[in-house]
């Protein structure tokens, strides 16, 4: 077996060769999913994986725009259309200087089992920019915005691409994006997700990744007769995702001891009660702040500068800044305090060398695309209102949600659960998404 992975992932490599990001999602994805089709190849035919790695399509191009200081400035935006074999293309935009097709790459790669595992029609995509919102002013982004959709209009669509938010694109990408769709397009279609709620948007889209997150990782606590109720929880990350979950583990009992940005991470052993997180959502939503300034208000809280929070004792970790934030020191840092439970907000947070830590120790661990999957599946829930022309109340999208994630949790079991009774929960995600699309893109022929 080892032999056959090897083979597969030298091919992908020497195709591949200077995209790390990439090939360590299609690494994590072959060791659990080859053994699968090894075990079921008259089915599933020796090149399935292999199509499944290569883009359906690539899309780079320029973005100039004016800054405003009068400066022409040059970007690069792409779209990865990844697989549209169980509907068309979804995923996320992101903005961000790290951003490039290794990036991307390894992005869209993991919408592609991310979106199956929601149930909902859901093809795989990715797509964004190296431009850096970062000190922006308001117009600067609009203007941004604008020209990176005047380019991307032609590929995307409400049956074809439907592009959302990631790092760096929020409601109010979103909402300049839409708008120079909308005009260029001549028609107001549902071609976006997380639009404001006003012009198509879904209610509980803006909380729905970071809810999920908590959801999951109460799912995962229940297979052990445990809940949140009195957990305390290290946080990471203080953006969409990141708030979200810090609300959702807040109304279910539980203790938010920290929350973080590129700059450092802000500990508060009182806990981040619900008055303190408005503050946060404030200064990160409105203000744009640094998530150090939390200490103006809150003294008795600890600002350390240039760590992520994994060193700080507690029984969870929600992983929700970014890809590769928690290394394998840090997973064992974490399982010495006696961390019991890892649900990833972010998009492959953990390192391969952190998810080995996890798995040996044998405490419940969930990947971003099993457990931060409550985000596009709203999104998917904000496509079908849209094609139906109505909107669903608060407490249905929620139950939905809730629904699809405990869904989810039960395809990870299927699929992940060892003999020993342990439930490998990348394996069980990673084979239970890849088999819903390999199915489809078997019954469609080579195409
Ligand atoms: N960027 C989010 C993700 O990683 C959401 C994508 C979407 O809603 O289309 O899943």
């Amino acid at each position: 077996m080892k032999s056959i992975i090897k083979e597969f992932l030298d091919l992908v490599k020497q195709r591949n060769g200077n995209e790390p990001e990439f090939l360590q999602a299609v690494e994590e994805v072959a060791e659990t999913v080859i053994p699968y089709i090894v075990k079921h190849d008259i089915y599933y035919g020796k090149n399935i994986l292999l199509r499944m790695v290569e883009p359906e399509r690539v899309i780079t191009f320029r973005v100039c725009w004016v800054d405003d200081a009068g400066e022409i400035q040059v970007n690069r935006g792409y779209r990865i259309q990844m697989n549209s074999a169980i509907g068309p293309y979804k995923g996320g935009l992101r903005f961000h200087p790290t951003v490039n097709m290794s990036i991307l790459k390894f992005l869209a790669f993991e919408q592609v089992f991310k979106n199956s595992l929601t149930t909902l029609p859901m093809g795989g995509g990715k797509g964004g920019s190296d431009f850096d919102p970062k000190g922006k002013s308001d117009n600067e982004i609009m203007r941004f915005c604008h020209a990176f959709m005047s380019e991307l209009f032609r590929h995307i669509g409400h049956n074809t691409d439907v592009p959302a938010g990631d790092i760096g694109v929020g409601a109010r990408e979103i909402g300049f994006l839409f708008g120079m769709y909308k005009k260029i397009s001549n028609g107001f279609t549902g071609v976006l997700t997380g639009k404001g709620m006003s012009w198509g948007g879904s209610l509980i889209r803006p909380e729905a990744t970071g809810y999920g997150t908590v959801y999951f990782a109460e799912n995962m606590l229940k297979t052990k007769g445990d809940n949140l109720e009195g957990k305390n929880v290290v946080i990471s990350g203080s953006g969409n995702v990141a708030q979200f979950a810090a609300e959702k583990v807040i109304q279910l009992g539980g203790k938010v001891l920290t929350l973080s940005d590129s700059s450092g991470y802000i500990y508060d052993k009182d806990g981040i009660d619900r008055e303190k997180l408005e503050f946060v959502m404030h200064l990160k939503n409105v203000k744009r702040g640094r998530i150090s300034e939390y200490l103006e208000t809150y003294p008795n809280a600890e600002f350390i500068k240039g760590k992520t929070p994994w060193g700080v004792k507690c029984d969870i970790a929600l992983p929700c800044a970014t890809q590769n934030e928690l290394t394998e020191n840090d997973a064992n840092a974490l399982l010495e305090n006696g961390c019991i439970c890892v649900s990833e907000g972010a998009n492959m947070p953990s390192t391969k060398g952190a998810i080995e830590a996890f798995h040996k120790a044998k405490i419940l661990f969930a990947p971003g695309k099993a457990s931060n999957a409550g985000g596009v599946a709203t999104s998917g829930l904000e496509m079908t209102q849209n094609s139906l022309r109505f909107n669903w109340t608060r407490e249905e999208v929620d139950l939905k949600l809730k629904e699809i994630m405990s869904n989810i949790h039960d395809s990870c079991i299927e699929y992940g659960k060892d003999d020993d009774g342990y439930i490998d929960y990348v394996k069980g995600a990673n084979i239970a998404g890849f088999v819903k699309v390999a199915d489809a893109m078997l019954a469609q022929g080579i195409v």
